[in-house]
């Protein structure tokens, strides 16, 4: 019977690893007591503590068929409709607690999509996967989805420039060799395993870049180096904006890393890569319609509180501009139930959830959320700018001068806060990851010119004007024209 890992069991089982990893041209030692590492790992940590709080047990576990046992819901697979929406609905929960990105649902969601491709790829994949997969529930470890390759020069294929994509260099007897690297690793540092899978479908003759296979974050040959965000220095200071949380992203190096076959899942099947990415496209998707409204959440109430504390909050544009904010965010998170809702069953027996509301989710996250800060920003005011450290407000000598004039404590760190989840200290700044992660707008536009049903659309409107059938056409509408036609006659 597998037990779910603790917060605290979480941080200490990092301590094991003999993660390489570099932070601002330093290796580092621990990343448990890194201050520039700590709030990304508090974030992941908040996925453990809810699986063993009363409040949100249920939310945050599920019933795992494969260990016959509860496994924390980022390691389960969608096997019941409801399965997509409680996870949109943790999503939130977490994104709210945290006021981040608590990093591990590019693992689930991974997870998930490689079981729908590994059963579509035959063979002994699947069984590989399964058996993999049930380690992971009982081990209950974070996974850290591996997708984005470098890519270089967008107008040249993998095989014209290979050192942009993570690649199999030679195949042994006991495993494959993997070269390259993978850039925008979310939580990558706070991860047990890296589950590596191709970031784009590739064509005959690019086979050695259509890999999806699962390794330890400490395998020999890997690095990482933690990316640099604005004001990152105060992260764990009392100017962080946010106290105690925080995202993260990662380069990944892999210096000719070795992988044995059992942990191989993919190798050059390029329909069933092509299948991975439709399907991990669609659960990621949807997912930000589930932790986006969670951080904005916070901002909202971050804005709301400056206008109590600036005494503007009865002035019906500020109402207004509260309301907008929280119509946006609703937006959002119901473009993301939508596509969990209406979700269909795969053969693998997981649910998929629907590619065009997931990819208008998505869209609307490009977009919205660059409104909410906006709105965000105008309540907080210009003080934002000006507002002096925590340490010249609470400075002997300046500190009562100032206090007076810029306003209390309260005042500062909610300003941080907003500042932070702007464009700041405290989290990877939620307006880049809204615009680039799980995709950049243009991606989700050209899923939705495929996925978008237009004949349908177009023979409604042929109907409608009084236009005959086509040859071939679908006339069961007609039908219901025709009986609506004679209904009393
Ligand atoms: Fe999860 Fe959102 Fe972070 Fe993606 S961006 S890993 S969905 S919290
Ligand atoms: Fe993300």
């Amino acid at each position: 019977m597998p037990t779910m890992r603790t917060a605290d069991r979480y941080v200490r089982s990092l301590r094991e690893l003999e993660l390489v990893l570099y932070v601002d041209g330093e290796r580092v030692a621990d990343p448990t007591t890194h201050p520039r590492v700590r709030p990304a790992i508090n974030a992941v940590a908040a996925t453990y503590a809810l699986a063993h709080d009363p409040r949100h047990r249920e939310l945050a576990t599920a019933h795992s068929d494969l260990v016959r046992a509860p496994v924390n819901r980022f390691t389960h697979l969608f096997t019941q409709p409801q399965d997509l929406v409680r996870k949109l609905e943790l999503q939130r929960v977490l994104g709210r607690l945290t006021g981040t990105c608590f990093q591990r649902c590019v693992g689930m969601d991974g997870i998930n999509a490689l079981f729908v491709a590994t059963w579509e790829a035959g063979g002994d994949a699947h069984a590989r996967f399964v058996a993999w997969l049930e380690q992971v529930q009982r081990s209950d470890d974070v996974i850290n989805g591996a997708m984005t390759d470098p890519k270089g020069d967008r107008s040249k294929r993998p095989g014209e420039q290979p050192e942009q994509y993570l690649r199999v260099v030679e195949r042994r007897p006991e495993g494959v060799v993997l070269r390259g690297a993978k850039i925008h690793q979310t939580g990558a540092a706070n991860a047990h395993q890296i589950l590596v899978m191709p970031g784009m479908a590739m064509r005959p003759g690019e086979e050695d870049f259509a890999i999806a296979a699962a390794l330890p974050v400490d395998a020999p040959g890997v690095t990482m180096v933690l990316g640099r965000q604005p004001s990152d220095e105060r992260k764990g200071g009392p100017d962080a904006g946010n106290a105690r949380y925080s995202g993260q992203e990662v380069v990944v190096l892999f210096d000719d890393v070795f992988v044995p076959w059992e942990r191989v899942f993919l190798d050059g099947q390029l329909g069933p890569c092509a299948t991975l990415l439709e399907t991990f496209a669609g659960y990621h998707r949807a997912s930000y319609g589930g932790c986006k409204p969670g951080n904005l959440d916070v901002l909202i109430g971050a804005a709301s509180l400056l206008t109590r504390l600036h005494g503007v909050e009865r002035a019906s544009h500020v109402r207004d501009k509260l309301v907008e904010m929280a119509h946006l965010t609703e937006t959002v998170h119901g473009l993301g139930l939508g596509a969990s809702s209406k979700s269909t069953q795969h053969g693998s027996g997981v649910w998929q959830v629907d590619p065009v509301l997931a990819n208008v989710c998505k869209h609307n996250v490009t977009r919205l959320p660059y409104e909410i800060v906006r709105l965000a920003e105008d309540l907080a005011g210009g003080l934002m700018a000006t507002m002096p450290s925590l340490a010249d407000l609470r400075h002997p000598v300046i500190g009562e001068a100032l206090r007076t004039v810029v306003g209390s404590d309260e005042r500062a760190l909610a300003l941080r806060l907003v500042e932070s989840m702007s464009y700041g200290a405290g989290s990877v700044p939620l307006r880049i990851e809204c615009m680039h992660g799980a995709g950049s707008p243009q991606a989700q536009r050209i899923v939705l010119e495929r996925a978008v049903d237009w004949e349908a659309k177009v023979r409604a409107a042929r109907r409608l004007a009084g236009l005959p059938p086509r040859e071939g056409e679908p006339i069961e509408d007609r039908r219901v024209d025709a009986e609506i036609d004679d209904a009393g006659q």
